[in-house]
């Protein structure tokens, strides 16, 4: 009894053996589980034959679509020379020229790459690289983090450690490592709005800088963009602000590039939107095209040399697992990254990106879209249960929940983020897939909210 036979086994099986991430499973248990079983394009198709677009580019990591001949040969030809061997102490092909290529395309001071195998874990590097880099250069009393409220970077505990989402962190606190949090400029919820959210920011962090940077390590952000939030975009200027106050204060600057990398944003990283070169990056998710799990953790020269000296000196970066820089999945991101620049994706998604805000601008106007958010093919719409005061929908409502399960009905996979429900479409998306994934999103808010019109 390996293989189901039926769809209705399939489900069964799927209820009594499967726990679910980010899910209740007693409301799934409820329903008719959506079990995918095969991609083509950016539509997925489930084991009953029914076509969805993916919305959320499979939660925002797909960049060129499901099924992808230059993708599947690129993994099939490694799969025919080597599936795994280990970087510990010795070295494969792809994990080579993968981190060669990125390193040529990052932020300019990216010198290395230290490969993982989820945002998180990349995360969890760039905090213990930043921690033992002030530890190997004898500065022992730089050891605190700040991040920033509402911040995401993942689910394992340190990256939780500079979580600040109280749904899903709080729990865990007794378990954590204390950070500083300043607030994210989210202009919308600020009197003032954007100059204001991003002084607030600024001078917060300016403050703490002044005080105890003798004592941080690093700042860690989101750049551009703070994704699990709400889609939330920083004003211009804020992330280089943001970065000169770091180097003021030789504080070193992560960035969390785990959602807005590859061309997402409209640019190769959000950082380049603003011409920051960071300290530390972390990419995952669209790496591989959204094939196979892989992340990496950039590092600079001055980082890297921290840690370089003779074995006695115990300066060595004691981390790593047992699938870091696996060749398949390092395989798959050099196609990927290839066809990215071959089909001039990140040119083309400023055009999509706009395309797609003309078709949304007009919902702008209804009664409970609060605010529409969008940075490149990143979009997210704020609902609302008054326009006016801006209050929000109470969380028992989970009006982004049913605002998503009608998109599935009529077609459209995406997950929301609290009241806000998000547009992530694969970059390879055409105007014709955006126009009807836009469609479908209008009609889904609509059909939602629309009770509450005129009233
Ligand atoms: N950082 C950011 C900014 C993210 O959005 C995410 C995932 N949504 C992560 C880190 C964690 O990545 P993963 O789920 O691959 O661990």
């Amino acid at each position: 009894m390996e293989t189901a036979t039926t769809c209705e086994e399939l489900a069964a099986w799927n209820k009594a053996y499967l726990w679910h991430p980010f899910t209740q499973m007693k409301d799934y248990v409820k329903g008719e589980p959506l079990i995918i079983e095969r991609g083509e394009g950016i539509l997925l198709y489930d084991v009953r034959g029914r076509a969805y677009y993916d919305g959320f580019s499979s939660v925002w990591l797909n960049v060129h679509g499901h099924n992808v001949p230059e993708l599947n040969e690129a993994v099939a030809s490694q799969l025919a020379k080597v599936a795994h061997s280990t970087l510990l102490g010795m070295a494969n092909v792809p994990a080579i020229e993968l981190a060669a290529k990125l390193v040529r395309v990052a932020p300019k001071r990216l010198t290395k790459v230290f490969y993982s195998d989820a945002g998180a874990t990349g995360v969890e590097i760039a905090l213990k690289m930043a921690f033992q880099y002030w530890h190997n250069r004898g500065v022992g009393r730089k050891t605190k983090f700040i991040t920033m409220n509402q911040a995401y970077h993942g689910d394992t505990l340190g990256a939780v450690s500079v979580g600040a989402i109280p749904l899903y962190h709080d729990v865990f606190r007794p378990l954590l490592f204390s950070s500083y949090v300043i607030p994210y400029p989210y202009a919308y919820r600020t009197s003032g709005g954007a100059s204001a959210a991003m002084e607030a920011t600024l001078s917060a962090l300016r403050e703490l800088l002044e005080s105890r940077a003798d004592e941080i390590a690093a700042l860690l952000v989101e750049p551009v963009v703070q994704g699990a939030s709400g889609i939330i975009v920083m004003p211009q200027g804020c992330l280089r602000e943001i970065d000169a106050l770091c180097r003021k204060h030789d504080v070193l600057l992560i960035a969390d590039e785990v959602a807005t990398g590859f061309g997402r944003t409209g640019a190769m990283f959000a950082c380049d939107l603003e011409g920051v070169s960071p300290d530390l990056m972390v990419v995952g998710k669209g790496l591989t095209g959204g094939y196979l799990p892989l992340a990496a953790t950039l590092a600079t020269d001055e980082i890297y040399a921290a840690f370089y000296a003779d074995y006695s000196e115990q300066k060595t970066f004691f981390h790593g697992h047992s699938y870091t820089g696996n060749p398949l999945g390092c395989a798959v991101a050099l196609a990927s990254l290839r066809l990215l620049e071959e089909r001039k994706m990140i040119h083309t998604v400023n055009a999509k990106a706009a395309f797609a805000a003309k078709k949304l601008a007009p919902l702008a106007d209804w009664p409970h879209v609060g605010e529409i958010r969008q940075q490149g093919l990143m979009i997210g719409i704020e609902l609302v249960r008054d326009k006016k005061s801006r209050e929000p929908y109470a969380w028992t409502e989970r009006i982004g929940v049913r605002v998503c399960m009608r998109a599935r009905e009529l077609g459209m996979l995406t997950r929301p983020l609290g009241n806000v429900v998000v547009l992530i479409p694969p970059l390879a998306s055409t105007e014709a897939e955006l126009d009807a994934m836009t469609d479908i999103l209008a009609a889904a808010i609509y059909d939602v909210t629309e009770e509450g019109w005129g009233a």
